[in-house]
């Protein structure tokens, strides 16, 4: 079904649903089931290794439904990190499309501040993408409902698109929003997420790079790392390859006994200079991917090119 008369279907049917136990409800199956695989085809070919989920609510209707899509290298969830999301309007006919944040743990450590912390992030993600918010014009959304969630909403907004019903864009310029949203979502991620910090020396501190590298050079280094530890990927790789290191042998469980049952590390085998912003990452598990020791793997990274795991092999023998 296109995207439009999916949106337009739950924005049209919400208001009377929802006094309706939400167990059963036509809409909220139409939701979970058709609303998901409409936005998962709005994707395109920018829906390469991404999750769409679809929540009317969990028990009762939500005040705010929504339609997501997660980047297991950021989350998996709207409780945490960052993710592209439809928020289906509390009260009004309308959808806001919105690049959002996670509240949980914003909550368990900023309590009442919640909100400003939310807003502070979100004027940060504006900054550092400021080409997207000139294309997503949407910066503040009011979600329509006081209660907790929608409220973390309307304060975790970044950027995106508001749509009412009356004024529900073309099913082409719908999917060209979402894309859109989803190289904002991916050039965040590249560029560094939500964390300030942009001195990614940290995390490319076990990587063979000169001084001088550029931060560019230094965020595909990043990437690297985010990709292979994204937890979707790590399991689909250890079911494929196995636990036992692909370059050196080494079996954890042989050595530790049961502590390493099942321990070993993915390693993600796309030349990092072809890591490139606003690319999206193909996820082919029995071609992409070595499992590795934790040795091995910090090694691989210290070689001129962490992607040849045959010379790296060699290397070993000798
Ligand atoms: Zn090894
Ligand atoms: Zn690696």
């Amino acid at each position: 079904m296109p995207l439009r008369d999916t949106l337009q279907r739950i924005i049209t049917e919400f208001p009377e649903a929802r006094k309706h136990p939400l167990e059963a409800h036509p809409l909220a199956r139409f939701m979970r089931g058709e609303g998901k695989q409409a936005a998962t085809e709005g994707l395109g070919d920018q829906g390469s290794g991404l999750i769409v989920q679809a929540s009317p609510g969990q028990g009762n209707w939500a005040a705010v439904p929504w339609i997501a899509v997660f980047d297991p290298v950021v989350t998996t969830s709207a409780t945490r990190g960052y993710y592209v999301v439809y928020l289906f309007h509390a009260t009004e006919p309308i959808v806001f499309l919105s690049l959002n944040q996670g509240t949980t743990s914003t909550r368990q450590e900023f309590g009442s501040r919640t909100r400003d912390i939310l807003s502070d992030r979100a004027y940060f993600v504006r900054k550092r993408l400021p080409e997207f918010v000139s294309a997503a014009p949407t910066i503040k959304i009011e979600t329509g409902s006081d209660a907790r969630l929608p409220g973390d909403y309307s304060a975790g907004h970044c950027l995106g698109f508001s749509y009412s019903l009356a004024e529900l864009p073309s099913e082409p310029v719908l999917r060209d929003d979402l894309q859109l949203l989803i190289r904002a979502y991916r050039a965040l991620t590249f560029r560094g997420g939500l964390d300030a910090d942009t001195d990614a020396d940290m995390e490319v501190s076990d990587f063979n790079l000169p001084d001088n590298a550029t931060i560019t050079e230094k965020r595909k280094y990043v990437l690297h790392k985010k990709i292979e530890r994204n937890g979707t990927a790590a399991k689909a790789a250890k079911k494929y390859h196995g636990t036992v290191c692909q370059a050196c042998n080494l079996d954890f469980s042989a050595r530790y006994g049961d502590i390493g049952q099942g321990f070993i590390e993915a390693h993600h085998l796309t030349p990092i200079s072809a890591l490139t912003e606003g690319v999206a990452v193909q996820y082919n598990i029995a071609k992409d991917f070595a499992v590795l020791c934790a040795n091995c793997h910090r090694m691989i990274h210290r070689t001129d090119d962490p992607s040849d795991i045959v010379t790296f092999r060699g290397r070993l023998k000798n």
